[in-house]
């Protein structure tokens, strides 16, 4: 049994119920999970390690719900700066295909030191990708090194050009290879239980490069073992086109017709959807993850996040990438995600000031999207706030420096108007991650040293 105290917070957001935030405020953590929040002065007096957060504000963990860690590697590649989806997609596919497990390691560790750095705890990742034996134990590997959480998807792609998906042969599977590698993972990691470091997620690439069968059968395993189902949907224009001429129904339609609308389910993206389509996600209790810097990147719109907040949609946020944002940074993804909101809103008549004009999105409604949101999203509620019983996954951001100045009067929303900053400590489950501003499980210097010749080399061919 270890305990952790942390104590004389300036402000502690716990995102509870009442959305508490607590002056002068602390926990009082045991094995991993959290026993006591409140002001310092009601929490016990010792424990094993404590932790003085005086001039700190502390907030419960982000979640991160939508990433490809292996993208990191190929960030701001010249040929795919300014493409939309598919001919960013084409440029980039080649070079993917020619990564080793090596490479997959390397690259979730960068994509998850930055992430902590930006105070994200739990980090959904798709990979879709499979070259030259690389696996997905690679990265549940790396993930446990490090110590962030993990929602690991085994992602797929099946509908190889000549069978006219988009993608080239070279690097799509064989449908019952990745049904059989489907079932071990889960068998081998997924954790159902709370506090769970790693859980298994069943997720086809998307529309344009699986067969509506690999579809149906991914849902029926994932039903079969408790676990989630994720793919990108309705990302882009395009995708819409491609699912009219190919399947003959809209994105959302064609995933009711494929089973895949229902609590267990999450898509990235969701920007062109309409009406209908965001009541029914609200009904069938689906979540959404939202990606702004990669759709505005990408320049595939802007996804009408208050809108399906209104239908009752689960939305969580998601960095995408990292070679559609090209960064992996939270707390900017938050800043994101409040202004093309309040851009969108604009669009729509916010600008004009009268009583029918859309509402602003709020600082603590985008942490809110990215707390509570994400924990909904993945189907989790033993992360996303901090209560007594939930896990001890938080991160903490010395409020005296330059960024701050002159917005202490509300540090919360200073968070997410100021220009984005790193976590001085990111906790996940009672152990540091980040502590003092580094990163306490990896020495980044050589990380990064071995991440820039892996990506190099995929480069240069
Ligand atoms: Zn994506």
């Amino acid at each position: 049994m270890t305990t952790l105290l942390v104590r004389h917070a300036s402000i502690l957001v716990t995102m509870d119920d009442h959305r508490r935030e607590i002056p002068e405020g602390g926990l009082f953590i045991r094995d991993g999970f959290i026993e006591q929040v409140g002001p310092s002065a009601e929490l016990p007096a010792t424990a094993d390690e404590t932790l003085d957060l005086s001039g700190h504000i502390v907030l419960p963990g982000l979640i991160n719900t939508h990433h490809h860690f292996y993208q990191t590697l190929t960030r701001a590649v010249p040929a795919a700066q300014d493409a939309n989806l598919f001919n960013w997609l084409k440029t980039l596919y080649p070079i993917w295909a020619r990564m080793t497990p090596g490479d997959i390691y390397t690259s979730t560790q960068t994509a998850l030191a930055e992430l902590a750095l930006s105070g994200c705890t739990t980090a959904s990742d798709h990979l879709y990708l499979f070259p030259n034996g690389s696996r997905l134990d690679d990265e549940i590997q790396a993930a446990l090194q490090l110590g962030l959480r993990l929602h690991a998807s085994r992602g797929s792609m099946s509908l190889g050009e000549s069978k006219g998906g988009l993608p080239p042969d070279s690097v799509v599977e064989d449908e019952q290879a990745i049904l059989k590698d489907s079932q071990r993972l889960i068998e081998t990691y997924h954790d159902p239980n709370p506090g769970a470091m790693t859980q298994v997620v069943l997720a086809p690439c998307s529309p344009f490069s699986v067969t509506g069968e690999l579809m149906r059968e991914s849902a029926s395993i994932a039903r079969e073992f408790g676990v989630h189902l994720h793919t990108h949907l309705a990302e882009t224009q395009d995708e819409e086109e491609f699912c009219l001429q190919k399947v003959g129904y809209r994105p959302v339609a064609y995933m009711e017709i494929v089973n895949w609308l229902g609590p267990d389910v999450w898509f990235a993206h969701s920007v062109h959807v309409n009406r209908e389509e965001m009541r029914i996600f609200g009904q069938a209790a689906v979540g959404v993850a939202h990606c702004p810097s990669s759709n505005m990147r990408l320049a595939s719109g802007i996804a009408p996040i208050q809108e399906m907040l209104q239908w009752g949609v689960h939305v969580g946020l998601g960095v995408d990438g990292s070679a559609s944002n090209d960064g992996s940074h939270m707390l900017g993804e938050v800043r994101q995600a409040m202004l093309v909101a309040r851009l969108k809103a604009g669009l729509q008549g916010a600008s004009l000031s009268n009583e029918s004009a859309p509402p602003l999105m709020t600082a603590r409604q985008a942490l809110e999207i990215a707390t509570r949101g994400g924990a909904s999203v993945l189907g989790r509620s033993d992360i996303g706030s901090l209560e007594a019983g939930k896990c001890a996954d938080f991160f903490a951001i010395n409020l005296n420096r330059l960024e701050f100045a002159g917005a202490l009067h509300d540090p919360v929303a200073a968070m997410v108007f100021c220009a984005p900053v790193q976590s001085d400590y990111t906790v996940v489950g009672g152990k540091f991650i980040v502590k003092e501003g580094q990163l306490a499980t990896l020495d980044l210097g050589k990380l990064i040293e071995k991440h820039n010749r892996a990506a190099n080399r995929l480069l240069v061919g």
